[in-house]
């Protein structure tokens, strides 16, 4: 029988969203922008979907590269673009790259629905406009474009579109939000957004004849626009339309009749149009010039709307508003009790898909947020899911409703999974076994980092392994005779008693007697008094508890006095045998810098002192693996800095380098000096691993 384990009451938010794609076109490619823009008029979100051109042998130019960041895509999409180059990019930014004729069946840009199965227009007397056939290209970016497979589709489904019969109904459609493209928005939020200026002016971008270029910027700062709050008119005019169309001025200012948060109202731009031109262009559309300088702002509560005549700027730079990092989704949240080894969750869908496709999925929940945030680890919570924005992303069916079993694993179990996947082979150490009961328990670690307890047990341990392994080395390098050896035997034997002593001695060694009290209190030691017995002559420890009226030896049973000092009992403290042992072991300063990371979060597993076999038949040893803050470690821990040699410090970056850690941790109880950092942070970023100093004071509570 499965047991389960009840994680209480968790709450998750949910967020659907298309899988979004960036085009790679071959520069200067207008068939290869015809051919995305056609692509991303079939998909829901595809306004957002940038087009990008790819020069051969060459990484994306400044402003291109930003708009991919800013546009926080899945997966990069093959249109023309020279496909070795195109690979580049997909290994640089780690996004699946597919071709555009597989887009809709491959890979994960292929999770997306059309926009007719997001907000169906069935019964809709006016159904969106796109461009007209053999279009020019602004009329493509302006409605969108779709080629026969997808026209086809849309016949099938019932949702018509429209081509209109002159250029001047495309791109008046821009008006009223009747273009396909604009329609591809519909359903799609932004649920979180950083950096945005807040409500801004329209834009109304001019194009000449060569509109290639002007039509590639506009298309791409139209993807960064904001969608939900602070979202702005934009329209894209060929410059004939200005003197051909009529009453233009007349739908330009229904765009403007705006709330007064920001001026002027209008951004005029062109890349092509001289000044002249644009100022001819403004007196057509009625817009006089702005004399205040430009602002943006959300003041409460909303002003008065705009009025005419509405004014212009033409000298700005249209990408402010539209530069912010943003993510895309329809969110829920929802409580479930979580449990293990499966949590249940049933949940609805914040958006009403009408139709057949395939979406993504991000679930977030506090209940993940120790976990690391590696694939591996994805998978175990949900079969195939991956890490993105700090959340699960799981690729599905667009449905109206979700049943989900996710498991989430122990920070133990992912430890193991992690630890398992850089060797061949490991097992935890002599000090490892020794330290695991103390790190899963926890609780008592946190008063290693009080003042004095570290002195305290560190004066109370009985020293055995060091001290006999000296003695050892001595015995062998003098080639002693036999009886030597049976001598240290003899001095030995009688080690297996451990040490005791009064406060007065721990404090002189830098202990406290608070630091004592707290480790009785813990278990960690007892208190008794001591018995001297000149009969068998053995110098005994008796636990308070098993203190007599008469004092007797423990050994002997002669009656002796417990030793007195000044005519007081001479109170003495003794570790527990466990303790002693991790002492004796030197687990101390390990267990020490895990309590301090354990202050830092609770989201921590760690396996204290490891055996570690590679795959190339190198063999190591780890003072401390685990995960902490959804971060892998491992680390090198030393009681003084100065063992910290270069060799040494090469081995450690080494060995956390195999492990394929994200953090290297470098501790020692002393302060390590600011040059030996600096050595170490220089091998670790050769490694591309982050670096941990932890010492001295930091470790200690209030450190
Ligand atoms: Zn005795």
């Amino acid at each position: 029988m499965v047991s389960h384990e009840y994680l209480g009451p968790s709450s998750f938010t949910l967020t659907w969203a298309p899988a979004r794609a960036a085009y790679l076109i071959a520069p200067e490619s207008e068939a290869g922008m015809r051919l995305a823009i056609r692509e991303a008029s079939s998909r829901w979100g595809g306004l957002t979907e940038p087009i990008l051109p790819l020069a051969e042998s060459a990484d994306l130019e400044p402003w291109w590269n930003q708009v991919l960041e800013l546009s926080n895509v899945d997966g990069l999409v093959l249109v023309d673009a020279d496909r070795g180059t195109a690979e580049q990019l997909s290994e640089r930014t780690g996004m699946q790259l597919a071709d555009l004729a597989h887009i809709d069946r491959d890979g994960l840009t292929s999770f997306s629905i059309s926009p007719a199965s997001v907000y169906s227009w069935r019964d809709d007397p006016n159904p969106p406009v796109i461009a007209q056939l053999d279009g020019d290209l602004w009329q493509l970016v302006a409605a969108g474009d779709l080629d026969d497979e997808h026209l086809a589709d849309h016949r099938k489904t019932g949702h018509p579109v429209r081509r209109p019969s002159t250029d001047d109904g495309v791109g008046r459609a821009q008006f009223g939000d009747g273009t396909l493209i604009q329609r591809t928005l519909l359903g799609l939020d932004e649920s979180a957004a950083f950096g945005r200026v807040g409500a801004a002016p329209a834009v109304v971008w001019l194009c000449g004849e060569e509109a290639f270029e002007e039509c590639l910027y506009y298309w791409n700062v139209r993807a960064l626009a904001p969608v939900g709050w602070g979202a702005f008119p934009m329209v894209l005019l060929p410059a004939h339309a200005l003197s051909q169309w009529l009453v233009l001025a007349q739908s330009v200012r229904g765009l403007l009749i705006r709330p007064d948060e920001f001026s002027p109202d209008v951004h005029l731009t062109s890349l092509s149009l001289s000044d002249q031109e644009l100022a001819n262009a403004a007196t057509l559309l009625e817009l006089v010039p702005s004399t205040e300088p430009p602002r943006f702002s959300r003041p409460w509560p909303p002003p008065d709307l705009r009025t005419a005549p509405f004014t212009y700027l033409t000298d700005v730079d249209v990408r402010q508003p539209v530069v912010f990092e943003r993510q895309y989704g329809s969110s829920t949240q929802i409580e479930t009790v979580a449990a293990r080894p499966m949590t249940t969750m049933r949940v609805n869908s914040p958006v009403t898909f009408t139709g057949h496709g395939r979406t993504l999925l991000r679930m977030a929940s506090p209940l993940l947020d120790g976990l690391p945030r590696r694939d591996q680890v994805a998978g175990l919570v949900i079969r195939g899911a991956h890490w993105k924005d700090q959340a699960l992303r799981v690729a599905t069916e667009a449905q109206h409703q979700y049943l989900w079993e996710l498991t989430v694993p122990t920070l133990r179990e992912v430890t193991e999974l992690l630890l398992k996947q850089g060797v061949s082979a490991y097992v935890l150490s002599d000090k490892g076994r020794l330290g695991t009961p103390l790190c899963e328990r926890g609780q008592g670690l946190q008063h290693l980092r009080a003042p004095g307890v570290i002195a305290s047990l560190s004066s109370l341990t009985t020293p055995r392994s060091k001290e006999l392994l000296k003695e050892l080395e001595r015995v062998r390098a003098n080639g002693m005779p036999p009886e030597a050896f049976e001598q240290l035997a003899n001095n030995w034997g009688q080690r297996s008693e451990r040490s005791f002593k009064n406060a007065r001695d721990v404090i002189g060694s830098g202990g406290s007697l608070e630091a004592l009290e707290t480790l009785v209190g813990l278990g960690w030691a007892q208190r008794g008094l001591e018995v001297r017995c000149p009969v068998c002559g053995v110098k005994s420890f008796v636990a308070l508890a098993d203190t007599v009226s008469t004092g007797q030896c423990p050994g002997c049973f002669s009656e002796q006095p417990y030793t007195a000092d000044n005519k007081q009992l001479d109170l003495k403290y003794r570790l527990s045998t466990f303790i002693d042992r991790c002492g004796d072991q030197g687990m101390m300063p390990p267990l020490l810098v895990i309590a301090a990371l354990r202050a830092k979060s609770e989201h921590l597993y760690v396996l204290p002192g490891v055996n570690l076999q590679f795959p190339d038949g190198y063999s190591a040893e780890t003072d401390i693996f685990g995960v902490h803050d959804g971060k892998v470690f491992a680390g090198e821990v030393k009681t003084q800095a100065v063992a910290f040699t270069q060799e040494q410090l090469e081995h450690d970056v080494d060995t956390s380098k195999r492990l394929g850690v994200d953090v290297h941790i470098m501790a020692s109880l002393d302060e390590i000096p600011a040059e030996t950092v600096a050595r170490a942070r220089e091998l670790c970023k050769r490694a591309g691993i982050q670096l941990r100093p932890m010492s001295g004071q930091a470790l200690l509570a209030g450190g």
